[in-house]
């Protein structure tokens, strides 16, 4: 099967997995099926098409204009980047393919919950590094070497974390809770051999992105709460799926 392919088929996996984040969290996402959801008109069934729809209507909806989602966008693109990073190399075992689907699939939702909300959803990220370290034998991964990258993982951004509670105790501090988990999530993807290359992508680009927002005077930065897990999630997803390895 052409990757081509593979990618286009991808696309609609991305628009269920950013509906099913959303499902996750507290917002409710209104589905309505080939109707417009600014304004309820019924909308043309190309207009409906993922990633398509978005770029023939030039990112507004060509009813009432609204500004189309852009986070349903980059959960297309990044389902379809996955696929094709997942089956281009190929002869990989079935194991080994449920586990980096899994680990494109947990970056993937946890990015879009903690960019939408600030908040990154414990339940569900426990229950993957869990599965995530239940099948590191099967995939070939070494299973202490995973267990001491969770470990590790937890520790560093628990440190990370108190580090900020003691530097800014009127609070909103610059990472919490939910940053530990995904690090214990990546730590266990990764394994401590690679913990640092899974998890330095991430760093790097928050803090470019941290320091943009401090020169562009938003008023985010100044609130000093901002998606940080979301960029850890990103970086660890270029790093294991993107470019395993490199
Ligand atoms: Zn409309």
């Amino acid at each position: 099967m052409s990757l081509v392919l593979v990618g286009l088929l991808a696309l609609p996996a991305g628009t269920l997995l950013h509906l099913l984040a959303m499902r996750m969290d507290r917002w409710r996402v209104d589905v309505r099926w080939l109707r417009c959801l600014g304004c309820g008109r019924p909308v043309a069934w190309w207009a409906a098409l993922p990633l398509f729809g978005a770029l023939l209507q030039r990112g507004r909806a060509g009813c009432c204009r609204r500004p189309l989602d852009r986070l349903v966008l980059l959960g297309e693109v990044w389902a379809a980047l996955s696929a094709v990073a997942l089956l281009a190399p190929g002869g990989a075992s079935l194991w080994h393919l449920v586990r980096d689907a899994l680990i494109a699939t947990t970056c993937l939702t946890t990015a879009l919950i903690d960019w939408r909300f600030r908040h990154v959803d414990p339940r569900w990220l426990s229950l993957a590094t869990l599965v995530l370290l239940a099948l590191a034998p099967a995939a070939g991964a070494a299973w202490p070497d995973a267990a001491l990258g969770l470990l590790c993982g937890a520790a560093l951004f628990g440190g990370f974390a108190r580090l900020g509670a003691a530097l800014f105790p009127a609070g909103p501090t610059p990472l919490g809770a939910g940053d530990v988990f995904i690090a214990a999530f990546i730590g266990a993807a990764a394994g401590l051999t690679q913990l640092a290359l899974a998890l330095l992508p991430g760093m790097l680009l928050a803090g470019a992105y941290a320091a943009w927002l401090m020169l562009a005077r938003r008023a985010a930065a100044r609130r000093r709460v901002f998606a940080y897990g979301a960029w850890l999630c990103l970086g660890a997803w270029l790093a294991l799926v993107i470019w395993p390895g490199g």
